[in-house]
């Protein structure tokens, strides 16, 4: 855990007593803070009773007691509507603040120097974050991950001058955290998201610009209009920005992508960093910028080219993004549970040629009509839960397809299909490009069922 000694003797409201919110309250206690904790769950608040928190009614408190208002990433703080306790801090003058922020005040005060990188973006963030942990552990350094990716970062160790941590950030943590000065940010991507919890597109810019804006080294790719701009103010601004492209020649300070290769330009030249080829955990173009991205964060210690490449061949990638499940014989066995819309399940199809393809579940809006360009790579599809209509509407007579209602019934016709087709190398692809929750708790267990499937399969497939 890392204390927040730098909250010793003042009086902090904590909203939101989940994961992060528990954490961060005995993080404040911990570090010599008075601590007032509050939850709608009552459930929550006898928890945190338990571990010797002070619960206070926020509802009928004294806001002029507090110095902060501490809230969880999950509590609106402008849309649909400000949180109840938003306007009661407000009123009293109160700051609202946010876990990161209470790191970053720390670094700060006791580790200023500390390798802090922050990560942020639409897409991407977690992949980048794990390759980025991964790649300044294969230097040698202890690393701490957390944030947004799952360990809330004050439940990490404290930051300390040799310890490196990399911290994912979704935009309302961003939002929570006004100071946020990372050593190096990465923003990978800017496209509409999450706009019911920040109102307009400009907002949401706005926000994950703020994780570069005070970074001393920025990292942001620049293949949508928005990053682009952003790239542009920071280093107006006269900061330092290496800029990530894997669509465009980059002509300042950047990493582009040239087929499978990482090419770094500096004062006007283009070195190669590393060839991708081959290296499953990170297929297609979409984690080319992902790697970039991780390698530009790396600072300085990325112009050890070997040790680069080392570190990016043996990244393990995450469960249930483009991750081998199997192989036997020439069929490879995909578990992409996390694409839970269209965009996702677009990144997928990109990075394979014959595709048997597990798709369905609940539809998002749109359905896999903006997958149409692509349906070429698509050899048969099989549909599961809620969707299976729609999209064999969608599809129509454009590839064959079966109804197969589970994942149960599909793996294994997906599977009879790929071995008895005669293509070089069929895969059988779990992308549903749509949420799990008709038929799985989350994306998680789906991709987990999906895994044993395909394990029971092939073992019986070996027996028999
Ligand atoms: P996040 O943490 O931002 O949700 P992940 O790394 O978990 O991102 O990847 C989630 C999905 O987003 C992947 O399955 C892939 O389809 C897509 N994706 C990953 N990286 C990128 C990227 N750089 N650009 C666009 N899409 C991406």
């Amino acid at each position: 855990m890392t204390p927040v000694t730098s909250f010793e003797g003042k009086h902090a409201a904590v909203f939101g007593l989940g994961g992060s919110g528990f954490v961060t309250a005995q993080a404040l206690a911990a570090g010599g803070a008075r601590v007032s904790v509050w939850d709608d769950n009552e459930h929550a608040r006898e928890k945190a009773r338990a571990a010797g928190l002070r619960i206070e009614n926020l509802a009928v408190a004294d806001w002029r007691n507090f110095d902060s208002l501490v809230l969880s990433p999950g509590v609106p703080l402008t849309h649909p509507s400000p949180h109840w306790t938003v306007p009661k801090a407000r009123q009293a003058g109160v700051e609202i603040i946010g876990d990161i922020e209470l790191f970053c005040r720390e670094r700060r005060q006791i580790a200023p120097a500390s390798t802090f990188v922050a990560i942020t973006g639409t897409n991407g963030k977690s992949t980048t974050t794990a390759l980025a942990a991964h790649l300044f552990r294969s230097f040698g350094f202890p690393v701490e991950v957390g944030g947004n990716i799952g360990t809330p970062i004050l439940a990490l160790p404290p930051p300390a001058q040799e310890r490196v941590h990399v911290v994912e950030c979704s935009s309302f943590q961003i939002d929570l955290a006004p100071s946020l000065n990372p050593s190096a940010g990465v923003l990978l991507n800017v496209t509409p998201d999450h706009l019911d919890r920040h109102g307009t597109m400009e907002n949401y810019a706005a926000i994950k610009a703020r994780l570069v804006e005070k970074s001393d080294l920025a990292v942001i790719g620049i293949d949508d209009d928005i990053s682009s701009a952003i790239a542009d103010e920071v280093s107006k601004a006269g900061k330092r920005v290496i800029r990530i492209s894997v669509t465009k020649t980059v002509v300042e300070d950047g990493i582009t992508l040239d087929g499978t290769c990482l090419l770094r330009f500096a004062g006007g030249r283009s070195t190669p960093v590393a060839d991708l080829a081959g290296i499953a955990s990170l297929r297609g173009k979409h984690n080319g910028q992902n790697a970039a991205a991780a390698v530009a964060a790396l600072g300085p210690l990325g112009l050890d080219l070997e040790r680069v490449a080392k570190g990016l061949r043996s990244f393990p990638g995450l469960p249930h993004r483009l991750e081998e499940v199997g192989q036997k014989g020439k069929v490879l066995f995909v578990n992409d549970s996390k694409a839970t819309n269209a965009d996702a399940a677009e990144k997928a199809l990109l990075s394979f040629d014959k595709v048997f393809w597990i798709i369905g579940g609940r539809a998002k809006e749109g359905g896999i009509e903006p997958l149409r360009p692509l349906f070429g790579k698509v050899v048969k599809a099989y549909l599961i839960g809620e969707a299976s209509e729609l999209f064999a509407r969608t599809i129509g007579d454009s590839f064959p397809y079966e109804c197969c209602g589970s994942l149960e019934a599909a793996v294994p016709a997906a599977a009879r299909d790929a071995f008895a087709s005669e293509l070089k190398e069929p895969v059988v692809l779990l992308s549903p490009a749509c949420a799990s929750f008709d038929q799985f708790p989350d994306f998680e267990k789906r991709g987990d069922r999906f895994r044993e499937l395909v394990k029971a399969l092939l073992v019986n497939r070996k027996a028999g």
